[in-house]
């Protein structure tokens, strides 16, 4: 077992001397020297006039080191950012979904991603809610992002019995999703939301109750999902349901058991920014800036991740001496709703407020209110009432709500398309569809 995955399992309270000023600028240090081995950071580093002895602070590094953005890197193309070559050692490619412009590759070697694995293994997450018994249906992407790859790995490691299906493709489109987990009853579903919503449709269309299931635990990941949905999520399984979300640039945040995500801080740096460039303090919403010191394949420094987080360093009730993060979206999914800034994951959080079983929602904002459509089956008169209630107290502003049968919106037998689809549409700042999530 790898050392820092060994002191994670055995002993995290190590783990704060891991995150002091000194430690976290020592690894700095070694990323930036490590970075000179891709062609992109020798000529960047170079240009800029970085010489790593002169960082002696982490203020220092914010200040001399240039950051990376998406544009950089998607220019730069498959191999240039490399900073071992193919035949030197085995290694994995994956893109991102090219949703803001061209896609970014990212690479990791075997090497890497097994270490990664391990210690996401010893996380208590992991650990504490997963047993070798358990039997886990696998519904997350298999190519193009390492998600799947990744938690199967993970579930190997951790001795359970996989069955790994995917998402968005011809091999288990969703009715035959949901045959399997009928005929194999499997205790863990790890899916995006939305599908996990579509599958418990499909049992209800059967007039199957998903609760009879047996699932106890999912894992949604690669869309955002505001804590109120995920409760909705977990009550309509009769279920505990986390989400883990991060970017594929920079690495993931975990979930806790109280689905709070904690930020690696021991193989990642993240810096947050307000709009005018000075930080952001503990809890307050800024741009992001994160450097992973953990890179074999392909180094990355300081890069614009493009979301608005919220880091929290006061302390977790579930223990783990690791800093939490909200991640509210990117700077043009915000809008201006009756002269407060708000991020569609916030809009969604008040509309699941109520108990809403559909997969899909959309929320059109407008000058005279909010116009809400709602997929859901069941009793409408109450949780329309309810839905406006919650809007009106929380933003002051009137809505409309129309409830529609699950489908009315978006298909959910059929196997969705490769780019995400906009739940939120914006007309008052001419935005229109705001597209999040993968
Ligand atoms: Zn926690």
């Amino acid at each position: 077992m790898d050392l820092k995955a060994y002191v994670l399992k055995k002993h995290p309270g190590l783990l704060r001397y891991a995150n002091s000023d000194k430690m976290v600028l020592k690894r700095l240090k070694r990323a930036i020297k490590y970075s000179y081995k891709s062609r992109f950071y020798a000529r960047k580093l170079k240009d800029a006039g970085v010489v790593p002895d002169r960082i002696k602070t982490l203020s220092d590094f914010n200040e001399m080191v240039p950051p990376t953005t998406r544009e950089e890197l998607v220019e730069a193309g498959p191999y240039d950012t490399l900073a071992v070559r193919p035949g030197e050692k085995c290694m994995i490619y994956s893109q991102t979904s090219g949703t803001t412009g061209g896609h970014v590759p990212l690479w990791v070697t075997r090497d890497e991603i097994e270490r990664s694995v391990g210690m996401a293994v010893s996380l208590p997450v992991f650990q504490d809610m997963m047993s070798p018994k358990d039997v886990v249906a696998l519904c997350y992407p298999y190519t193009r992002t390492l998600a799947g790859r990744m938690a199967d790995m993970i579930n190997q490691k951790r001795g359970v019995t996989i069955i790994p299906m995917g998402t968005r493709n011809n091999m288990y489109p969703p009715e035959e999703v949901v045959d399997t987990l009928l005929r194999l009853k499997p205790t863990i579903l790890g899916s995006v939301a939305t599908d996990a919503f579509s599958y418990a449709n499909i049992l209800m269309d059967r007039g199957i109750d998903p609760t009879s299931l047996g699932i106890r635990l999912i894992v949604s990941g690669a869309e955002p999902l505001s804590s109120s949905r995920a409760k909705v999520l977990g009550k309509l399984y009769g279920c505990r349901a986390l989400s883990l979300l991060g970017q594929n640039e920079v690495g993931v945040a975990i979930p806790c058991r109280n689905n709070v995500l904690h930020l690696p801080s021991f193989a990642m740096y993240t810096e947050v920014y307000r709009e005018d460039g000075t930080k952001a303090d503990p809890g307050e919403k800024g741009h992001s800036i994160v450097t992973p010191t953990w890179r074999e394949a392909q180094p990355i420094l300081r890069y614009v991740t493009g979301d608005v987080i919220a880091l929290h360093d006061d302390p977790c009730p579930c223990g783990l001496p690791l800093p939490s993060m909200e991640i509210f979206g990117r700077k043009r999914t915000l809008i201006r709703i009756n002269g407060r800034d708000i991020y569609p994951i916030e809009l969604e959080d008040i509309l699941y407020r109520s108990h809403i079983n559909g997969p899909w929602y959309r929320i059109t904002v407008r000058s005279e209110g909010l116009h809400i459509e709602i997929e859901h089956r069941g009793k409408a008169a109450e949780l329309n009432e309810g839905i406006r209630r919650n809007f009106q107290k929380e933003l002051g502003v009137p809505s409309t709500v129309d409830i529609v049968e699950p489908g009315t919106l978006y298909d959910y037998r059929e196997v969705r398309p490769g780019k995400a689809l906009s739940r939120v549409v914006d007309e008052i700042s001419g935005k229109g569809e705001i597209i999040e999530g993968a």
